[in-house]
């Protein structure tokens, strides 16, 4: 047996920490504007471009923030003033996407599917060939609102047909799902270090096409988020405000760990493992998946609600014994929960939590 283990957390970020990322924010505190700094920067981002073998097509630059400050930096650097924003979406977080450039008084048209639906493909296929202006397409990879897998291969077929600049929200699956920057014609993703990587909140990180952020010009209404302002980065590992140190300590040693274990294939690999024995096991308590089979991210699943149980109420019951699960958004803010498996999260963590829903449903 192990030791006694945390409360684990079955939200999609923060995530329980390994030990061993949990060790280096124990690191000598350093000044960011100091050499061993930069270097540090500088090993975090070429960390990042193997993640996926972006080497030098996209640079990777860190922003102190979570990881709608990433998403937001993206849409307000790379989408130009006098241009016009495709959002697709299908779940809350590409819908915060259109809420982003409306906030920054950019142009933009939606194509908008329900939140239990696939990315609306044909209904971007018409938007398209109704409107010449479009400029740049956004859409969200892992949609955490229900944990749908979104078939960006085929948004980006249709991006590329019209050549098109596809921006991506990769943050719940950047280090857990296979992304393809180069064939999916991708020119900017966002994404942050507290879901798949395994670090602390803190620090996010957009991937942008080196020859677009060489062409950013005057494009963001803020300064912060102004991905112009870190383009120094790219050469000289400074960064134009006061990042979070010690939350890039924990980003370079849970890259490492990455590394160590595998990669993102390795990754992927185990989030299904566990995200299968979660859902077997809570098939046999007779809980139901909220998506189609096979729909559904490695690293997140959502379940209807037992009949008669409130959310609140399954969440204490499970908190007593140890667990945090998650509820849902919006409208199925009353109908579902959703169970991550991001973190350092053990196979006797599984069988913990399925005798902790065994005793809470009383079957
Ligand atoms: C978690 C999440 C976000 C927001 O990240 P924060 O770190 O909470 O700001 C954005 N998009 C997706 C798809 C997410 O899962």
């Amino acid at each position: 047996m192990s030791s006694r283990r945390p409360t684990i957390l079955l939200n999609p970020g923060p995530v329980t920490l390994t030990e061993r990322v949990r060790g280096a924010l124990l690191r000598e505190d350093q000044c960011h504007r100091e050499a061993d700094f930069a270097e540090l920067v500088q090993g975090i981002r070429s960390r990042l471009s193997a993640v996926y073998g972006t080497g030098a097509a996209h640079e990777p630059i860190l922003l102190g923030g979570s990881g709608t400050c990433a998403v937001e930096a993206l849409l307000a650097s790379l989408v130009p003033r006098d241009g016009k924003l495709l959002v697709v979406a299908n779940g809350n977080y590409g819908e915060r996407m259109a809420a982003m450039v409306r906030a920054h008084g950019k142009e933009h048209v939606e194509a908008r599917a329900g939140w239990l639906e696939p990315l609306p493909l044909e209904r971007v296929e018409e938007v398209l060939a109704a409107d010449r202006s479009v400029t740049h397409v956004a859409a969200v990879h892992d949609e955490t609102t229900t944990g749908r897998r979104n078939d960006l291969q085929a948004l980006a077929r249709l991006c590329r047909a019209r050549e098109l600049p596809l921006l991506v929200d990769a943050v719940s699956s950047f280090g857990g799902e296979a992304i393809e920057p180069e064939d999916w014609g991708i020119q900017g993703l966002a994404a942050t270090a507290n879901k798949c990587l395994h670090g602390v909140p803190g620090v996010s990180f957009v991937l942008v096409r080196r020859s677009a952020l060489a062409a950013i010009a005057a494009n963001a209404p803020s300064l912060y988020l102004d991905l112009a302002g870190y383009r120094g980065q790219v050469e000289s590992g400074f960064s134009p405000f006061t990042p979070p140190v010690h939350a890039c300590f924990a980003l370079e040693e849970a890259l490492d760990e990455l590394a160590d274990q595998g990669g993102w294939r390795a990754r992927r690999a185990r989030y299904r493992a566990l995200s299968n024995r979660v859902a077997a096991g809570l098939a046999e308590l007779g809980v139901e998946g909220l998506l189609e089979a096979g729909a559904s991210s490695a690293s997140l699943r959502a379940y209807r609600l037992p009949a008669g149980w409130s959310y609140p109420r399954l969440h204490d019951a499970l908190r007593r014994a140890g667990f945090v699960i998650y509820a849902g958004q919006g409208e199925l803010a009353r109908s579902i929960f959703r169970v991550a498996v991001m973190g350092d999260v053990r196979d006797e963590d599984i069988d913990r939590l399925l005798d902790a829903f065994t005793d809470a449903l009383g079957r």
